[in-house]
């Protein structure tokens, strides 16, 4: 057993790695040990026990604070940091303990910088759309920044008060329409933040064959943020082999649309990776009407957020989606159900464990394992499509019937 590391921007992964996993609230006892069975199943037939993860529980959320007292134990951060990659089941809020969000936390802990949702459509699933299956995109939303910082202040509280003073007689701003009363949010995003970000968007593109890439913001109002986010984006297209839709535009000037069709088309099929750039709302309308113009989306915290549930909704897969947050420099990343603890069917053995056997394939990917992880998504995709499913998706499977039919198809 020997512990993942990152070496010179390499992620090193041994043959038998420790993963620690945080099983989590609710319907996480239901879906993590089906996860665990599946993916060991996975592994061994792709490397006939040449490879195996060697899981070690870690606890977090409502088993760590009936154990210790601690709803994220030292112990548990301790082992995250030593050994890089985890998984997680959902995790509920606190109401009291001192936190915000345990997810959060985490986040905020690792850097965790990049909030990564792939959403594919799975046939046999019931999406409101009539063509789900031209959605294939990952969303890399940033995970640091944005409004999501946390600082906001209450309406009428001594700090709203005193920076809207600030704002006033230091900054001349007159435009707040009640200076009396108005609740303040800052909204902090900045090159450094962005840059990473979208620089691992890009790296997942090359990586994965992809050559389309859109920057979401909204910039045309919140010029230095958002539009701060658009123009720090398209600086790091430059380092990286792209058309970028600005030089489309400009031979499209000078020389017609015809031959911008053309140079665009050539520079695809050499390699390069053609970047754009969409207003939020506009994109959110371009993801309904043109799904399949788009693979990989770079975009800020807020209308990331919005972006991932919509998609993951067109493609009947709100339950369903995975999710990963990742620090693609240090290599932390915590692969997680995306859903919550569903406290109204927990331990009664009925959840659907698809959001996180998903994200355990995201995490057999980031490790490398790719043939495992072709098994897991193969035999979930080829289960659903019989119609062998849990009862969320309308089947009549419990958890473990569910893993077992997906076992069966390996
Ligand atoms: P929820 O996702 O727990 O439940 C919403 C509905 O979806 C419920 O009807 C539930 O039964 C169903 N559902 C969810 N997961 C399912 C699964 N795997 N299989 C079948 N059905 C499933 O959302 P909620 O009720 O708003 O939140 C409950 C708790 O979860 C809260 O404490 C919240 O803070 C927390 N939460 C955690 C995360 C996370 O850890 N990533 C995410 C969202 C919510």
């Amino acid at each position: 057993m020997a512990k993942i590391q990152m070496i010179d921007g390499q992620l090193q992964v041994p043959n038998m790695p420790k993963i620690p996993y945080m099983t989590g609230d609710g319907v996480g006892i239901d879906i993590m040990p089906a996860m665990i069975e599946i993916v060991d199943t996975a592994v061994y037939k792709a490397y006939k026990g040449e490879r195996k993860m060697i899981w070690t529980e870690v606890l977090a959320g409502e088993k760590a604070f009936d154990e210790t007292g601690d709803y994220l134990p030292e112990a548990t951060l301790t082992a995250l940091t030593e050994n890089l990659i985890a998984i997680k089941g959902p995790l509920m809020t606190p109401i009291a303990g001192g936190f915000r969000s345990l997810n959060v936390t985490l986040r905020q802990k690792f850097d965790l910088f990049a909030n990564v949702r792939p959403v594919i459509y799975f046939t046999g699933v019931d999406s409101p759309v009539k063509h789900p299956e031209k959605v294939n995109m990952t969303i890399f939303r940033e995970n640091t920044e944005d409004i999501y910082a946390g600082i906001e202040f209450e309406s009428e509280s001594t700090e709203a008060l005193r920076l809207i003073e600030i704002l006033k007689t230091d900054f001349g701003i007159k435009k707040i329409r009640f200076d009396k009363t108005s609740a303040i949010g800052i909204k902090p995003v900045s090159p450094e933040g962005t840059k990473r970000l979208v620089r691992a968007a890009f790296d997942h593109a090359i990586a994965n064959g992809q050559n389309r890439l859109t920057l979401v913001h909204k910039g045309n109002i919140m010029k230095f943020t958002e539009g701060g986010f658009k123009k720090w984006g398209y600086e790091v297209a430059s380092d990286y082999p792209t058309f970028t839709v600005n030089a489309f535009n400009s031979i499209k000037a000078r020389q017609g649309i015809e031959a911008a069709k053309a140079a665009k088309d050539q520079a695809m099929a050499d390699g390069k990776i053609y970047v754009d750039d969409a207003i939020a709302d506009n994109f959110l309308q371009q993801i309904l009407l043109n799904p399949s113009d788009y693979q990989v989306v770079a975009t800020l915290n807020l209308n990331g957020d919005y972006i991932s549930d919509a998609l993951a909704a067109q493609v009947g897969g709100i339950g369903i989606s995975p999710g990963a947050n990742i620090n693609f420099i240090t290599g932390h990343a915590i692969f997680e159900a995306t859903h919550g603890t569903a406290p109204d069917i927990a331990g009664l053995g009925v959840a659907n464990p698809s959001s996180l056997i998903l994200s355990s394939v995201m995490m057999l990917d980031f490790m490398g394992w790719h043939e495992a992880g072709k098994l897991v998504k193969k035999a979930l995709a080829t289960a659903i499509a019989d119609g062998q499913t849990t009862q969320d998706l309308g089947g009549n499977l419990t958890t473990v019937a569910f893993m077992r039919a997906m076992i069966g198809k390996m």
